[in-house]
């Protein structure tokens, strides 16, 4: 064995390519799209290193185009999920004794090939299967990613890095050992980062995981296990398994060596998901560690003092960038009625410009929805708001799903801040806004803090310290990531650490050290170098004559 006390490379951010007009990234990924989308692939579930196909296939298909078919994938039920724990508990005594300095190595690896000859392959996959223009992909598939792989490793350095401290005569310490059992790594659609860290987290720290993708996004995560096996993650550690979330659930949580879940999705699902866990707790070996980064109702607020332009654009980038499918997706807006014909306006100038149509053509902004029941659920809120006497549909509206499932850039104002799209999450291109009395900012900042169940991310935009004092700390409890004269999306990994807290999800910011220590259970040694021989204490001797 080596020996040494090792240093990591140091962390830093993968830059973000631009892919302006005469690029070579842009002629890459061009290049990619077009070769990808011109043959079909077949995309087996991968268990013990293994490909392993069930027969039933399922198409995928791009959600701006659905008539095209980008391939089919390999349906899996219960039985591949018990091969998947099988082959994971299987793999777990090698993986978690290995040297921590080879798991460092094989996540820097797959870091480099994801930011080298896989950024195209994986940044085109976003694109095609999940709707994301180059830009969104750059910065979620590529950069996002590798990412979570290289500040991972730092972080876990820093992890084994706390130590106690010793006495005179013992020595004292921490040894971080991977959880006993398996991970399960249930992961959403709408961030590639997002589905490639929530299982490689676990696997980093010596665990071996079950790693089950959304539906809508098998494509991609093809691409994520390609990187994962040229990397060097050994077979078994990571399994990855295309069954429904509940005969995924269902045959993990029965499981007594079920371990911990990591999952990023919907709240619904996830409050599911700790019930069951709650209801087998008698089953388990060890109290599952349960990690999970659920939905948002995210806000941005602003006072008279706003700066108007700076305020306009970060609606719409803040709104609708990604279809404002981001749990960080500013979804609510308040603004004074002071400034409100000015921001309407500008929203407005600034809306009419936005072109959407497929991320093949880069000049888009703005692309699809998800699929056809996100689609129907917000368009059933739109055509809501058009007769509710409480909303009006100002800008956007227009829903079509004959080519694929496009929803333009909707803003509804809201006269009652409690209405419900003020309220809901509802997962797409939807902002609502709610116009109040400028002398009544301290009474709207209570009801913005009570509106929603969620505090995942908000925004506010003042140019009045006192005032900027003031939201920051009346909205203490109202958001996990909070943001001042900055649109509440587009948090970066080591340098914002995301995650958010009442119906939001357990907040253990994804990518930080608050994550990684979720993946591991220390055991404490303490060495003693002259134990004593006699079981009294000085004190039992008796006094002298
Ligand atoms: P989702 O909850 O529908 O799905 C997440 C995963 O759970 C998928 O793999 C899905 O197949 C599975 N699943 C679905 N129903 C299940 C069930 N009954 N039992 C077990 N598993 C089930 O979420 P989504 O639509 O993929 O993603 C969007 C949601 O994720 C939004 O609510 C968004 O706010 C949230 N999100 C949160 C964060 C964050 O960091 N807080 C980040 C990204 C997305």
């Amino acid at each position: 064995m080596i020996k040494g006390f090792f240093n990591v490379p140091v962390a830093v951010n993968e830059p973000v390519l631009s892919y302006a007009p005469g690029s070579a990234e842009r002629a890459e990924l061009r290049e990619t799209l077009r070769e990808m989308r011109s043959r079909e692939v077949e995309l087996p579930m991968i268990i013990g290193g293994k490909e392993v196909r069930s027969g039933k296939l399922e198409r995928m298909h791009p959600p701006h185009d659905i008539k095209h078919t980008l391939g089919y994938y390999h349906q899996g039920d219960a039985s591949h999920v018990r091969m998947a724990i099988d082959a994971a508990l299987a793999a777990r005594s090698k993986w978690a004794s290995l040297s921590w300095e080879h798991r460092a190595s094989v996540f820097l690896k797959a870091a480099d090939l994801l930011a080298g000859p896989y950024r195209a392959k994986l940044n085109a996959a976003t694109m095609l299967g999940q709707s994301k223009n180059a830009y969104q992909a750059e910065i979620d598939a590529a950069c996002e990613l590798a990412d979570f792989f290289r500040f991972g490793v730092r972080e876990m350095t820093r992890i084994y890095a706390m130590q106690p401290e010793s006495a005179r005569g013992i020595w004292n310490y921490n040894e971080f050992r991977p959880l006993e059992g398996f991970i399960y790594a249930l992961t959403p659609f709408n961030f590639t980062s997002i589905a490639g860290n929530l299982p490689a987290a676990p696997a980093l720290m010596g665990n071996v995981v079950v790693w089950k993708p959304s539906k809508t996004a098998v494509y991609s995560a093809g691409v994520i296990m390609e990187i994962f096996r040229e990397a060097g993650v050994p077979d078994g550690v990571i399994n990855l398994v295309f069954v429904s979330g509940p005969v995924g659930a269902q045959t993990v949580m029965d499981h007594p060596e079920f371990a911990g879940i990591h999952f990023t999705g919907s709240t619904g699902v996830f409050q599911s998901v700790w019930k069951k866990i709650g209801e087998n707790i008698y089953k388990y070996k060890s109290y599952p560690r349960i990690v999970g980064e659920t939905g948002g109702k995210d806000f941005i607020f602003a006072d008279a003092t706003a700066d108007k332009q700076a305020l306009a654009i970060a609606m719409v980038r803040g709104a609708f960038e990604y279809q404002g499918q981001k749990c960080s997706a500013a979804s609510r807006a308040y603004v004074p009625a002071s400034i409100w014909p000015e921001i309407r306006e500008i929203l407005g100038r600034e809306l009419a410009t936005v072109k959407m149509g497929p991320p093949e053509d880069f000049t888009n902004f703005f692309n699809a929805v998800i699929d056809e029941s996100s689609f129907d659920k917000l368009a059933g809120f739109i055509d809501r708001a058009r007769t509710d006497k409480d909303a009006d549909v100002i800008f956007g509206g227009h829903c079509d799903k004959s080519v694929g499932y496009f929803i333009e850039p909707t803003v509804i104002q809201a006269y009652d801040p409690k209405y419900i799209t003020m309220e809901e999450e509802l997962f797409g291109p939807v902002l609502t806004v709610y116009v109040y009395n400028d002398e009544e900012m301290d009474a709207t900042l209570d009801i913005l803090d009570q509106t929603s169940m969620y505090a995942l991310t908000g925004a506010i935009f003042s140019q009045d310290r006192y005032n900027i004092e003031k939201f920051t700390r009346k909205l203490e409890n109202a958001a996990g990531n909070f943001y001042i004269n900055d649109k509440p999306t587009g948090a970066v990994v080591g340098q914002q650490p995301f995650g958010g807290a009442r119906g939001s999800g357990t907040n253990d910011k994804a990518g930080s050290v608050f994550n990684l220590l979720r993946w591991v259970n220390i055991r404490t040694i303490k060495e003693n170098f002259n134990p004593p021989h006699r079981y009294t204490y000085p004190n039992f001797a008796p006094d002298k004559e």
